[in-house]
């Protein structure tokens, strides 16, 4: 007789900073939980293959497949439904909208109905699926707790809080956690008319209403914050959910992918160990053509060896590659400084836009990651025990970045936040990469991060406190599968 597990679908946005950890927290699901996955992965590039999604998470030429992965496709031209020119977060939006009836109707026809839905952060629309089908539904952020809080604390507070925070420039304190500085704020509160931030407060109360909220983090990283939110006094008769951290889900090493390149490991074991800065800005980081000359220089003049991933730059967005990045190569040397190729070909190589990071991290030439500061990109330089210098672009990247710098010291970071107005020049970047990868305090930091990846490990393993928060989540799983069971016998 076989028998049933319960099944639990995943909804991913687009991005591969959406579509990566929401494959590995299927991954998790599916081998040490034992439930049943169905993930659907929202995408507007017909060229994305189910096959290239799995391979994104494959780790071991054993490793099961994920057999069971469904693309819904949105209309690749969206110019009737979307300004071309709107924000990344806009466009997300509406593809996510788009597919809303294709979700529907993929849950409706399976044999099989999944007892539970996970949805990311831009899905929360599709949470009205899983109360039609009586299904749990849960929010996995992909980020941290902190951004949690923030969110969840945002459409409750006066009018004149925010004013404060976005007009006074004064810090947004959220109950029980770390102060919001005005510069290290996230990306909504900066546009306040823009819909965007209407999404960002409908964000914060969807949350409030899912029968749980998965959190890319772990205990021991952020016990303040989850404290906050799980405290009555502070966040806890707001967050009302319960908050269940995690994390860390990080792409482990394994053989590379397929959207990535061998060359560039042949390289690294070739280089001597930890002597190695990875550079790269996530799946949609784009630099401004005069902070690419300058970052050249200033790499070329700290003399240590680099692999740089290079997507062509723009002056105006700085996420301008976000949905492109994964498309194929492109020429680099017409926006790098005169002669920077050939007078660095013995100690650096160049990617073009898109490079195996998981595997590059892992690789023990590597010491040092200048991140944009991503989320997944920081779990899995802090998974390789690498520190980092921080270059946030947007979205929650310069919260991520403060933490890093400050409560966990482990990066290093400008004087000012890089921008469209701010060019971190050639010195100071010389300046940072020798700080990482030279001076004691790299080592320092390498010491401190190394010690980060412990906690991570002792948390995700079996009894660990990420560990324990997916059993309760499959419990639960299995306990609304026995309910429907009982329903259905009458
Ligand atoms: N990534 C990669 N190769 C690249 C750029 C990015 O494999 O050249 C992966 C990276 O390892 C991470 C994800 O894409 O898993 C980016 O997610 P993150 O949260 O760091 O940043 P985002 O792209 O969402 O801004």
């Amino acid at each position: 007789m076989q028998i049933m597990k319960p099944h639990v679908a995943l909804l991913a946005s687009p991005g591969m900073g959406h579509v990566i950890p929401v494959l590995e927290l299927a991954k998790r699901l599916t081998n040490h939980h034992n439930l049943h996955v169905t993930v659907f992965v929202v995408s507007s590039d017909q060229n994305t293959s189910v096959e290239q999604l799995s391979q994104l998470v494959i780790n071991s030429p054993n490793e099961k497949l994920l057999h069971d992965v469904v693309l819904l496709r949105s209309d690749p031209d969206m110019s009737c439904l979307v300004d071309p020119d709107a924000s990344i977060v806009t466009k997300i939006l509406v593809m996510m909208r788009v597919c809303l009836p294709s979700l529907r109707s993929n849950i409706s026809s399976m044999k099989f109905r999944p007892t539970a839905l996970i949805v990311d952060l831009f899905g929360t629309e599709a949470m009205a699926v899983a109360d039609e089908f009586e299904m749990l539904k849960y929010v996995f952020i992909t980020t941290n707790a902190w951004y949690v809080a923030t969110s969840i604390y945002t459409p409750t507070v006066e009018e004149n809080v925010l004013d404060d925070h976005t007009n006074r420039k004064l810090p947004l304190k959220i109950p029980g956690c770390m102060p919001v500085r005005f510069e290290d704020t996230i990306e909504p509160f900066l546009y306040r008319n823009d819909p965007v931030f209407k999404w960002y407060l409908s964000l914060g109360m969807d949350m409030t209403k899912a029968d749980g909220v998965l959190v890319n983090t772990w205990e021991d990283l952020e016990s303040k914050s989850l404290e906050a939110l799980r405290d009555t006094k502070m966040l806890g008769h707001i967050a009302k959910a319960p908050v269940y951290p995690i994390g860390p889900l990080a792409r482990p090493v394994g053989p590379p992918p397929v959207l990535g390149n061998d060359d560039v490991l042949d390289w690294l074991d070739k280089q001597p160990a930890e002597s190695v800065i990875y550079v790269s800005f996530g799946s949609g980081g784009t630099l401004s053509s005069k902070q690419m000359i300058e970052l050249g220089w200033g790499l070329e003049m700290s003399q240590q060896r680099f692999i740089w991933v290079v997507r062509p730059p723009s002056d105006s967005d700085a996420s301008g590659s976000y949905l492109t990045a994964e498309k194929g190569p492109a020429g680099f040397s017409d926006y790098l400084p005169d002669g920077f190729v050939d007078r660095t070909h013995n100690v650096g190589l160049i990617v073009p836009m898109w490079a195996p990071q998981a595997q590059i991290l892992g690789h023990p030439s590597v010491g040092g990651f200048l991140s944009h500061s991503g989320w997944n990109s920081t779990l899995e330089s802090i998974m390789n025990g690498v520190p980092m210098i921080v270059w946030p672009l947007y979205a929650e990247q310069k919260m991520n970045a403060a933490m890093l710098t400050e409560e966990f010291g482990v990066a290093v970071r400008s004087k000012e936040w890089p921008s469209s107005e701010m060019i971190v020049e050639r010195d100071e970047i010389e300046m940072m990469v020798r700080r990482i990868m030279v001076d004691n305090e790299g080592g320092e930091m390498r010491y401190r991060v190394k010690q980060l990846k412990i906690s991570a490990l002792k948390a995700s393993s079996q009894g660990g406190s990420s560990y324990n928060s997916l059993s309760r989540l499959a419990i639960e799983c299995e306990s609304s599968l026995q309910c429907l069971k009982v329903k259905a016998q009458g």
